[in-house]
Formats: C-alpha cells, sequence, structure tokens
C-alpha cells in the first residue's frame, strides 16, 4: 500500500501500464487528487468501479495532522504531526509577489551547522514525497488559497533527501497536479557538491539557492561542517558548471552573524570570490535562537555590508524578516513543542 500523495504521474502512468491498463487513467486520477482535491476513490465519478477498487488494494489516502498554528502579521507558521509521531515545520509568507510556503524535507538535520536550530537535533528520518506534497495541500486547505511559490528551506538538507525532492518537484510542478511554476519553486542546500552537479542536469528550470554564509574557507568552516567536505572553491566550481549548462542565476544566502561574517572585510572578500558570476547574494537576518549563543548583526552592520557589495557590482537583497511572534527559527517551533 502506497500514499496517493508520494506517486508522481509518471510512475502512475507506469503502475496502469504495468497492469495492461490504460495509460490515460492516471490522468484523471491525478486530476481528481489535485485539481479537484478529492479525498476518496470513490469520488472520482469518470473512473470505473473496476479501477476504483484496484487503486483501492494499491493506494491510500493520508494526510498530515496541524497540532499547532502561529499567525502574524503575513506569516502563518504550522506545526504538523507525521505518523510516527514525529513533528516538521512549514512556513506561509504572504508576499508581494504572491503566497509563498517554506517547506521542510527532513525530521532534524546531519549537515551540523553551528547557528541552526534544526541542526541541533539531529537527523531522524528523510520526509517521504506524501509528507512533503501533503504540507503543501494542508496548508492551501487551510487559507483556502492557492500558494504561488514553494521554497525548500524548512527543516533538513534537500540534497540528502535528494530522490524524494525530485519526485515532489515533478508532482507539485506537473500541470496535471498541484500546477507551480518551476520557476516560482527554491531548492536551498548547504553545498553537497555531487548533488549541485546532479541537479546540473534536473530537466526542469527550478532555482537553486546556497547556503554560503562564509567569504572563505576558515569561516565557513567554523560554522558549517560541510565545508569540510566540500570547500567554498569546490562549492563555487559546481555553480559555475551549473550556471554554464543551464543559464539560470544562482543565490546565494548569507546569514548575517554578529562578529563572525559580518565584517567590512568579509563583504569586500564575498565581492572578489563571487565577482562576475550570474548570482546574487541575499542577506539573512539571523534568527536567534535559545539554544545557541550566535547574535544577529545589528541593521546598521546588515547596512554597511550590503552597501560594499553594491558598491562592487554584486546584486544583493536584504531579506525581509516576518512578525515577531513566529520570528522563531525554523526547528524552533518543532523543539518548543518537543521541550528538547
Ligand atoms: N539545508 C538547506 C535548507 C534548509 S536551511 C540549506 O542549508 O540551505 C534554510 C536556510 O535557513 C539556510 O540558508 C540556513 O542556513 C538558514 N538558517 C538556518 N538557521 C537560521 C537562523 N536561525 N536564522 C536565519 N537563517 C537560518
Amino acid at each position: 500500500m502506497q500514499n496517493i500523495y508520494g506517486i508522481t504521474l509518471e510512475k502512475l502512468e507506469k503502475y496502469f501500464i504495468d497492469k495492461n491498463d490504460k495509460k490515460f487513467k492516471a490522468t484523471q486520477v491525478f486530476e481528481w487528487v489535485y485539481k479537484k482535491r478529492v479525498n476518496s476513490f470513490d469520488d472520482m465519478k469518470n473512473v470505473s468501479k473496476e479501477t476504483i477498487n484496484e487503486l483501492k488494494e494499491d493506494f491510500y489516502f493520508e494526510k498530515l495532522e496541524i497540532v499547532k498554528k502561529l499567525e502574524d502579521v503575513d506569516v502563518i507558521k504550522y506545526l504538523f504531526k507525521l505518523k510516527d509521531g514525529n513533528t516538521i515545520e512549514a512556513v506561509l509568507m504572504n508576499h508581494d509577489y504572491g503566497l509563498s510556503i517554506c517547506i521542510s524535507t527532513q525530521v532534524g538535520c546531519n549537515m551540523g551547522c553551528k547557528f541552526c536550530e534544526s541542526g541541533r537535533r539531529k537527523k531522524v528520518r528523510n520526509l517521504e514525497v506524501y509528507e512533503m506534497v501533503t504540507q503543501i495541500l494542508m496548508v492551501e486547505s487551510d487559507i483556502n488559497k492557492r500558494l504561488s511559490h514553494i521554497v525548500l528551506m524548512g527543516i533538513g538538507e534537500p540534497f540528502d533527501n535528494y530522490d524524494n525532492v525530485i519526485d515532489f518537484i515533478d508532482i507539485v510542478n506537473s500541470g496535471k497536479g498541484i500546477d507551480i511554476g518551476s520557476r516560482h519553486i527554491t531548492v536551498s542546500t548547504c553545498g553537497i557538491v555531487p548533488k549541485i552537479k546532479k541537479f546540473t542536469n534536473f530537466d526542469k528550470q527550478v532555482n537553486l539557492a546556497i547556503s554560503l554564509h562564509a567569504p572563505n574557507n576558515e569561516i565557513r568552516s567554523s560554522i558549517m561542517n560541510i565545508n569540510k567536505v566540500y570547500p567554498i572553491e569546490d562549492i563555487i566550481e559546481a555553480v559555475k558548471e551549473y550556471i554554464a549548462k543551464t543559464n539560470r542565476r544562482v543565490t546565494f544566502e548569507y546569514i548575517m552573524l554578529k562578529g563572525v561574517n559580518d565584517t567590512v572585510e568579509c563583504a569586500i572578500e564575498l565581492s572578489q570570490l563571487l565577482k562576475g558570476l550570474n548570482a546574487y547574494v541575499n542577506l539573512i537576518p539571523y534568527n536567534e535562537t535559545s539554544h545557541i549563543e550566535y547574535k544577529k548583526s545589528s541593521k546598521d552592520t546588515i547596512m554597511k555590508f550590503f552597501d560594499v557589495l553594491k558598491r562592487n557590482g554584486i546584486q544583493v537583497t536584504i531579506r525581509r524578516e516576518f512578525g515577531s511572534k513566529v520570528n522563531a527559527a525554523c526547528g524552533q517551533l518543532r523543539s518548543h513543542y518537543e521541550e528538547v
């Protein structure tokens, strides 16, 4: 038995073909699930009784449980409980360009970034495809609106759950599925170089964001364990290949940590590192969390850093901060709920 929300259209077509049945039935089922949003096979009006009975033997409908919801101006943070009792988070943000959701890809994370609450808790397991897809469906049904953008920047490292993430993107992007444009989907990675290379050959025009957070290996290795395996020069080389092959602009995320990576020297070094790349830097005001000692840089420091990048010809933006009630860093809601 498989959760219906975990299967791509192509795999569902194969399911029917393997049964010597008609491939188009997969499209019918997909449209009932994602366009009409039915919650049972019995509601699929143009599907034969026989097929419905077969589907019932192999698939079931099950979503997640919303256990907590925190709301503030333009943002709602959701805590979901999974079937095995683990919890994950998703954050809905109301931007001027549309409704965007930040979803989780794993329970916990093994990348060990020192500033990150999700990484403080080790990885328990990868999320199944349906556990990512239903984060979208449940939020859409909760607010009774369709989302326009997805970022894979919640709990977990998407490239440490590569195959499931690719299937997830397939389902949400499919015109017969949730139908969110590939240019409106962003995958964020801490820099797993072999997977960046693999992603370069992925046939959808999905955005790539790299959590850089430092202009050199010394600082980066002191805050991100992954840098000891894949240092900055390897990341830049992989990003160059990605840009050459896809012609797409890459985002570098850069958390501003007080006294760690936020000096003018760092900004100059970062400008030199990224000069000439089709990329832009997204400066992220750090969300402080009670378990971790890092502090956020002041607004003034962030502005100075921004100005240096600008003056050096680097495209740069500063990430908007959302309401203070839910300002908690990603992973904090889960920690608070589980009291660890
Ligand atoms: N593992 C992936 C995606 C999840 S983290 C990655 O590393 O990109 C999403 C982004 O949030 C990353 O850039 C991460 O470094 C950043 N982040 C983690 N903790 C944060 C915090 N407390 N405040 C602000 N950003 C944070």
